[in-house]
């Protein structure tokens, strides 16, 4: 049985807690403070705001605890936020959050028009089915350090991309039935433990 935590201060924690319950020997549960991050096998960063998740991480005194997890090698997913969060740099801004991960995103990417879309894409390393991508208000990748391995290109855009432990999308599958980036997940987490 692997424990797989969704940090749980704010945005789509509950969509990523049913995906997780919904695959054999995988238990979910939401993190709120350091102690739970002890408890769990791998970890997902949710879409949501960034801005806020990242004030939230600093009021929970979380921000220094999960980096030092996710530098110690627990495995991490960010979906949409959770990729900001992640990121060594935020393009147009001068800080960023957990800092950790070596891609430059560029927030609210897509403009107004393509403010929210769904894609299909082939992931050849995730599944040998294309997969529905869903992008709300979403960042893409406009740097990416030689570390980083790109794993899907959406409408020209780097939208998911690997770092040793580190996972991050661009979109959300835990808005579609499409299970396999949490089985991908779990894989990795697996692996790892
Ligand atoms: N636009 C949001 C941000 O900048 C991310 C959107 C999302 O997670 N769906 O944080």
């Amino acid at each position: 049985m692997l424990t797989i935590g969704v940090l749980g201060l704010q945005g789509a924690v509950r969509e990523h807690l049913d995906c997780l319950n919904a695959l054999p020997a995988i238990t979910g549960i939401a993190v709120k403070k350091a102690a739970d991050i002890s408890a769990v096998d791998g970890l997902i960063l949710p879409g949501g705001e960034s801005t806020t998740m990242g004030k939230l991480l600093e009021e929970f005194r979380l921000t220094q605890v999960l980096a030092d997890s996710i530098q110690a090698g627990i495995p991490v997913w960010g979906t949409c936020a959770g990729m900001i969060l992640l990121a060594k740099a935020i393009a147009g801004e001068p800080v960023c959050h957990l800092g950790l991960m070596d891609i430059t995103v560029q927030r609210n990417a897509y403009g107004s028009q393509l403010d929210s879309f769904t894609t299909t894409v082939l992931i050849p390393k995730v599944s040998d089915m294309p997969i529905p991508l869903v992008f709300i208000r979403a960042p893409y990748v406009v740097k990416a350090g030689p570390g980083v391995e790109i794993l899907a290109i959406a409408a020209d855009k780097i939208v998911a991309v690997e770092q040793a432990n580190m996972l991050a999308t661009a979109f959300h599958p835990e808005l579609t039935s499409n299970l396999e980036f949490h089985r991908y997940f779990v894989g990795k987490v697996r692996k790892q433990k």
